[in-house]
């Protein structure tokens, strides 16, 4: 058939969404408007935005804190998203839009005027076998799906939205924002320790919980100030004393790794079942997630990147390139050791059992090479197979859980088929995969809790490993323990 023929056979379909296809656009944020633009963000969980309103409240720019991703949230971005995204994408586009629904109904305002007013600021646009290069498109096409045409977005790493060369953007992604929001994640992160660790061993958990609330607090006015630098860490020596007043048991609970994709494993909300609350709730001490962890594995990415582009550059202009993103990962990397080093001495986590350490990116990416090519991106990349290997060599686990999101590509389809292996390597890891899809809770909490009672007897079992002398000593002492504190709680 000619081709004259066959155009003339193809009838065309009836609606062409044609945005979809070429990208939604929309005007930039300019100075001149920026009074009247209200900026809405939450990242992963409550405490990381809490903590980064600071930043604007000090630069006098209003916004909204959207908290924590809720359950709601999926069903609004199934609702107006494209199919089979993954599941991080559902909830963090479905919660743009739960907010933006309630700003008008609590404001009347039209969906047309709230497009001009409100802005969203979120992450997404680094390319890679993975969906994250897809979210900035798809939260335009959700908005505009939601009747909420050209809203705009604030994208971290991406040009949408910005006329190259402008000095006139009202919002810049410049290096003090950098260092703030960098601050805000390390503290975010600090506390998330410190509630992981007191609320596994305080004597009185809810007063713990009181404590850890009044601290969020503390941290929050001394970030709002000018003087930040210098009124954090004194804050934080305040928040570590008072913390280290916190009476704890002596006993050692089964110990718990969470790893997997970064929202799966660092929501500590609806996003993840809640999953390190209820493993301390069900009498396990769960090891923290960290977000400055993820940061320092991208930027030692990124490096690894650079030092290959140089390797292998066609040009002087080319080499000039990479040495820049080396500079700018090396230094990142320093900063953001200097800073988290530095509330960590200030806090003095081991005087309330809190675990702070971070693990070294080299040495994760040797452990891994042999079963997960350290330079194969996307993701978590080596790390969920890194950290299951050298939590089995240690053998200082009673039980390892790998948390990925429904439609998850490179943590579901990739790093599972490997973790194979690794188990076949050390059967005796108790390990358990688990795929959030936001709804679903019981099935999967009820599969975290044959992990728990598996790692329950586990460590039962390596403390019934002591001499029969020993054993007779470890029972008097609890037993004492027991009794004194029966006491105090009727003192
Ligand atoms: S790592 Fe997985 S869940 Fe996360 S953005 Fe990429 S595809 Fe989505």
């Amino acid at each position: 058939m000619t081709e004259k023929k066959i155009q003339n056979t193809v009838r065309p379909p009836k609606f062409v969404h044609q945005e979809q296809w070429e990208g939604y656009t929309y005007k930039p944020w300019l100075k001149k408007d920026k009074k009247n633009v209200t900026v809405m963000f939450n990242f992963l969980e409550r405490r990381k935005s809490y903590f980064l309103a600071a930043y604007f409240h000090r630069k006098k720019i209003n916004f909204i804190d959207m908290g924590d991703h809720v359950k709601e949230d999926v069903t609004y971005g199934k609702l107006y998203g494209n199919r089979m995204e993954c599941n991080p994408m559902y909830f963090t586009s479905g919660s743009m839009i739960r907010n933006l629904l309630k700003i008008e109904k609590e404001t009347g305002l039209s969906k047309e005027e709230i497009s001009k007013r409100y802005i969203f600021l979120c992450g997404g646009g680094q390319c890679g076998p993975c969906r994250y290069g897809m979210y900035p498109q798809e939260y335009l096409k959700v908005a505009n799906e939601a009747g909420f045409k050209d809203f705009r977005v604030l994208i971290f790493s991406s040009d949408l939205g910005k006329v190259p060369g402008s000095k006139q953007h009202a919002f810049k992604f410049d290096l003090p924002f950098r260092i703030n929001m960098g601050i805000a994640l390390i503290l975010a992160d600090l506390m998330h320790a410190a509630e992981c660790s007191l609320r596994a061993y305080a004597v009185n958990r809810k007063e713990a919980e009181a404590e850890l609330d009044k601290a969020d607090k503390m941290i929050r006015k001394a970030f709002e100030s000018r003087l930040y630098l210098w009124t954090l860490p004194r804050m934080l020596k305040k928040i570590g004393k008072m913390f280290a007043d916190i009476p704890l048991r002596d006993e050692q609970l089964p110990l718990i790794y969470v790893t997997g994709e970064f929202f799966a494993n660092l929501a500590h909300n609806d996003g993840n079942y809640h999953l390190r609350r209820f493993i301390t709730d069900e009498g396990c001490e769960v090891i923290p997630g960290s977000f400055t962890q993820r940061t320092l594995y991208d930027n030692w990415r990124r490096t690894v990147e650079a030092k290959r582009g140089i390797k292998y550059a066609s040009d002087p202009e080319e080499i000039a390139f990479f040495e820049k993103s080396l500079k700018k990962q090396r230094t990142s990397t320093k900063v953001i050791t200097y800073f988290y080093n530095k509330y960590v001495a200030a806090l003095n986590p081991a005087a309330y059992r809190s675990r702070t350490e971070l693990m070294d990116m080299d040495t994760l990416a040797e452990l891994a090479r042999k079963h997960y090519h350290p330079e194969i991106f996307g993701g978590e990349g080596n790390l969920e197979i890194a950290e299951a290997i050298h939590l089995a060599q240690e053998d200082a686990i009673d039980g390892f859980i790998s948390s990925k999101p429904f439609g998850c590509m490179p943590s579901s389809g990739v790093s599972d088929g490997v973790q194979a292996k690794v188990l076949s390597m050390f059967p005796e890891l108790n390990f358990l995969s688990i795929e959030t899809s936001g709804d679903n809770d019981v099935s999967i909490l009820s599969r975290v809790s044959m992990l728990l009672l598996k790692a329950k007897q586990r460590h039962a079992a390596k403390r019934n490993a002591l001499t029969p002398m020993e054993q007779v000593v470890s029972a008097e002492a609890e037993a004492e323990d027991a009794v004194a504190k029966r006491g105090e709680q009727f003192a």
